[in-house]
């Protein structure tokens, strides 16, 4: 292994990728390796890729031009799910010395034993089957000491029509409670305020070795040494429980934030996605939420333009979300993945008419999030100052997930400050002082 030389990361896609690139820096850091910015002329480049959207693949194309326009010698290295879907396409793409694989990535440190760029055609391809793929890697984002994306699981076995994440990922595993216990230790060490749990199907928590999410999360409530907030950044309707939500309306430290992958509204769309649950149970899960945290913040992923979604299969999406009392939706659109089963679903949705399905839901959801923002004027709540975005206004969340505003010169970074909850702000936040 090359000991020392300068690296700089990029990461694409979900807050998995962040907590793996965190974990892979980490590992080079031991090894000499000096983080700097892309623009520093880096010796080596990791680009941690998503695969979710055909968007995401060329979005990947694209940062690896970016990134041999600051230096046309650099070892450029792709790790990630299009790396492991898709090895070849990347390998082709000119400048690409290293492609790894979903296992090979946490390798990495031990690869690089010759920073030279390849003379000329395909990059080194080392990826292996996605079914070989057992291990877990633990592992937490650093690098913005206010939240940590802590992983605490990996893969999923539920092969929903339209999703290639158990082919990028591999099956659903994840560390002992013991072994995740350790890692967020080690993040609160650093000084993380604020934790998110994160993975792809995280509800599946401890499934091999006896032990589950509720659990988990009643060891991590025990923790001290400075962690305030966590969060469970998504968790599938059917993995989540009336225990845990119990356990986070009784929770000083567990945030009354939920995210549920939803997709649609209608019971047939659901069934075509071979999701794991029907409309009646997504609402009994936001009504007992409801019934235990008035105000806790729902957020929702839908997806439209499904094979197969008429119009009034949406409509019935439209008409079911706009009954239930959430809090704002991610909405994507339905994006022909390769070797999903959704390609073999014949009534394909014009692109036109799933954008303007996309439009329609984002308004919705700006009605829902107003609605939900609404709850909390006039009223004080804690916020835990992060990050600005603009010159004058320092940024965080509320427990429930509102958006605060508040100005930069009243509060400090990487704290939790009492704020009076003023108006809403039409960019989706709200704007907060001092009390
Ligand atoms: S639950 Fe379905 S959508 Fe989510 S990662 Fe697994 S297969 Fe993909």
């Amino acid at each position: 292994m090359i000991s020392g030389g300068t690296v700089a990361f990029h990461t694409l896609g979900c807050k998995l990728n962040f907590s793996e690139t965190s974990t892979v820096a980490r590992q080079l850091s031991e090894g000499g390796f000096a983080r700097v910015n892309i623009d520093e002329s880096p010796d080596v480049v990791v680009i941690n890729t998503c695969s979710v959207t055909d968007n995401a693949d060329s979005k990947c194309r694209n940062f690896v031009r970016r990134s041999l326009k600051s230096n046309p010698i650099a070892y450029i290295v792709v790790i990630g799910c299009y790396a492991q879907l898709k090895p070849e396409e990347i390998a082709a793409i000119d400048g690409v010395d290293l492609v790894l694989g979903a296992n090979e990535k946490f390798n990495l440190p031990y690869m690089l034993v010759d920073l030279s760029k390849k003379a000329s055609g395909l990059g080194e391809i080392r990826v292996g089957e996605i079914k070989e793929v057992r291990d877990f890697i633990p592992g937490f984002s650093s690098g913005d000491r206010t939240r940590t994306f802590l992983k605490v699981q990996d893969g999923c076995d539920y092969f929903c029509a339209f999703c290639t994440i158990p082919l990028a990922r591999g099956r659903s595993r994840s560390g002992t409670i013991a072994q995740t216990l350790d890692s967020a230790r080690d993040a609160i060490k650093r000084g993380a305020k604020e934790i998110v749990l994160t993975g792809v199907n995280i509800g599946d928590f401890g499934k091999a070795n006896g032990e589950s999410l509720l659990e988990l999360i009643k060891e991590l409530d025990k923790l001290g040494g400075g962690i305030e907030r966590y969060r469970i950044s998504s968790i599938e309707p059917n993995l989540l429980s009336e225990d845990i939500i119990d356990f986070v309306a009784k929770s000083t430290k567990f945030m009354p934030h939920f995210h549920i992958p939803l997709q649609s509204g209608s019971d047939d769309i659901l069934s075509a996605m071979r999701r794991r649950y029907r409309s009646d149970l997504y609402r009994s899960r936001v009504d007992y939420i409801r019934k235990k945290m008035p105000h806790a913040g729902i957020g929702v992923d839908v997806i439209v333009g499904f094979p197969g979604e008429c119009d009034s299969s949406f409509k019935q999406t439209y008409d079911f979300i706009n009954s239930l009392n959430i809090s704002y939706l991610h909405v994507f659109t339905y994006s022909e993945r390769p070797n999903t089963t959704a390609l073999r679903i014949d009534d394909v949705i014009p692109v036109q008419t799933r954008q303007n399905r996309n439009k329609m839901l984002r308004i919705l959801s700006l009605k829902k999030q107003r609605e939900h923002y609404e709850n909390f004027l006039g009223g004080i709540s804690k916020v835990l100052i992060e990050s600005s975005e603009d010159e004058d206004l320092i940024f965080g969340y509320t427990p429930e997930y509102v958006r605060v505003a508040v100005n930069m010169n009243t509060v400090s970074r990487n704290t939790t400050t009492s704020l009076l909850l003023k108006t809403i702000n039409p960019n989706g936040f709200v704007h907060g002082s001092v009390n």
